[in-house]
C-alpha cells in the first residue's frame, strides 16, 4: 500500500485506496481502521488540493523538521479523500493559519518516491497585488481630426448649425440639439472669456505647476465652452469672466494634438459680465 502511495508521488500524484463502504483513505492503508476490514486495492488519485483540518504551529524549527523557518503540522483532507494527511504548511504569519484554509503541495525538484516529495503545502492564491500601466492611443474620429487638423494650423475649428445657428467647438459633424448635419467648419479666434473654473492641487505632466486652474472657456463666437488650462497667473487670480488667449508653442514644434496649446493666458482686457 504504502510502496504505491510513494511510488505515484514520485510522478506528482497522490492516490488513497477506496475501502469497501466507498471511503477514501489517504495515506493508504490494507485495513480499514473503522471496521477492520481490509480495503478493496482499488487506487483514486486524490488533491492535489486540500483543506486544512486542524494544526500545530512550530515556531523554532528543528533540525529534522521540513522547513527551516516557523512553520504548521497540519491534518490536510485532501480533495476526494475521506481521512486527512499530516503534512507541513508553510503559511508564513501564523495568523494566517485556520480550520478550513485551502492549501496545495509544492512539489520537490528532485522526487525520490518519498514523502518529502512534498515539500510542503501552502496557502491556495486567492489574490495577487500587480503593478500594471496601460497605455492608450486615441484614433481621433473623423470631426475630431478635422478638429485636431485645425489645432495643428494653429485655429480652432467649430461649426454653426444652419438650423438653430448654434456654434459648436470643437468641430462636431451633427448638431446635438438639432440632429442635423454640420456640413462646414468655422475658424474660431483662440480668444475667450472663463465662464467657470477649478484649482487642481494634484500634480498632472500637462499642467505648468501645482496648484494649477483648468477652466471652461467660451471661444469669441462660439456657443459652447471647452476645457482647457489657464497659465502665466497665479492661480488666487483667476476668476469668472476673465478674457484669455491661447498660448501655442512655437510652429516648428506643432503635431495634430491638443498639446500645441500651452494653455490659455490672461490678456489684461476688462472682465465680461456674466459670460
Ligand atoms: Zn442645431
Amino acid at each position: 500500500m504504502i510502496g504505491r502511495f510513494l511510488s505515484e508521488l514520485r510522478g506528482r500524484r497522490i492516490v488513497g485506496v477506496r475501502t469497501k463502504e466507498g471511503k477514501v483513505l489517504v495515506p493508504p492503508l490494507e485495513y480499514d481502521p473503522a471496521t477492520g476490514e481490509p480495503v478493496t486495492g482499488e487506487f483514486v488519485e486524490v488533491g492535489p488540493a486540500g483543506t486544512v483540518t486542524t494544526w500545530a504551529f512550530v515556531p523554532e524549527p528543528g533540525a529534522g523538521h521540513p522547513l527551516d523557518r516557523p512553520f504548521a503540522w497540519a491534518l490536510i483532507k485532501l480533495d476526494g479523500a475521506d481521512t486527512a494527511l499530516v503534512h507541513a504548511v508553510d503559511a508564513g504569519d501564523p495568523q494566517r493559519l485556520r480550520a478550513g484554509m485551502r492549501v496545495w503541495p509544492v512539489w520537490s525538484d528532485h522526487p525520490a518516491g518519498q514523502i518529502t516529495d512534498i515539500s510542503c503545502f501552502v496557502p491556495e492564491v486567492t489574490d495577487i497585488v500587480v503593478n500594471v500601466r496601460t497605455e492608450y492611443r486615441l484614433q481621433a474620429g473623423g470631426a475630431l481630426r478635422v478638429f485636431l487638423e485645425g489645432i495643428e494650423r494653429g485655429v480652432f475649428l467649430g461649426g454653426r448649425c444652419d438650423t438653430c445657428a448654434k456654434v459648436y467647438v470643437p468641430y462636431r459633424l451633427t448638431c446635438p440639439e438639432c440632429g442635423n448635419a454640420i456640413p462646414e467648419t468655422l475658424e474660431l479666434p483662440d480668444t475667450g472669456t472663463i465662464t467657470t473654473f477649478a484649482i487642481n492641487n494634484l500634480p498632472d505632466p500637462r499642467a505648468p505647476e501645482v496648484p494649477f486652474v483648468s477652466a471652461y472657456i467660451l471661444l469669441d463666437g462660439s456657443d459652447i465652452p471647452m476645457i482647457a488650462l489657464i497659465g502665466d497667473v497665479p492661480a488666487h487670480e483667476v476668476r469668472q469672466g476673465m478674457r484669455v488667449k491661447a498660448v501655442w508653442v512655437p510652429e516648428l514644434e506643432r503635431t495634430a494634438s491638443m498639446a500645441n496649446i500651452r494653455w490659455f493666458a490672461p490678456t489684461g482686457e476688462h472682465d465680461v459680465e456674466r459670460p
